[in-house]
């Protein structure tokens, strides 16, 4: 089932989302209808929090799309690159943002098993991006004061009620 996304400035995407105790059939729902919510807006990753469900839940388009609960970053690269990005939940901004080239994360897969992943380059940017909505932290955080000060016009736009 397709869900609303929950857009900037929502108090919701400032929360700290929960762990997963136990995947149970819910939770695979609640990874399939980020899937196909993803899919629809044609994004490359989605948070819990962004479908207003505050689970250490999030989803990455890939080759395929995969579903990871309650991922970690164990590792990542002490090389850092900075990409330009979106985010589902800021419409029409992109920001170039610097980010850890590479991370491997530890997580549980859609069946409850415990899996290991390594990524690099846009994939391991995307699962930083995702994670960091599970502590509440957006990628407007991320940027430098001076590219803040520059977004803000181009955020009171977005904020701005559709005429
Ligand atoms: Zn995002």
């Amino acid at each position: 089932m397709n869900k609303e996304i929950i857009k900037y400035p929502s108090p919701v995407l400032r929360k700290k989302s929960q762990e997963v105790e136990k995947v149970t059939e819910e939770t695979k729902r609640l990874g399939w209808d980020m899937i196909e919510t993803m899919e629809e807006r044609k994004g490359i990753g989605l948070a819990g929090p962004q479908v207003g469900e505050l689970k250490r839940v999030i989803t990455v388009q890939l080759e395929k799309p995969l579903i990871f609960i309650n991922p970690k970053i164990l590792k990542k690269t002490k090389e850092t690159e900075a990409r330009e990005e979106g985010c589902l939940s800021f419409p029409g901004l992109f920001l170039k943002i610097k980010r850890h080239k590479g991370v491997e994360i530890e997580a549980l897969n859609e069946k409850g098993e415990k899996i290991n992943f390594e990524a690099v380059g846009l994939p391991a940017r995307i699962l930083q991006h995702e994670i960091d909505h599970l502590d509440g932290i957006l990628f407007i955080d991320r940027t430098g004061f001076w590219q803040r000060l520059k977004i803000r016009n181009k955020l009171r736009q977005i904020l701005k009620p559709p005429s």
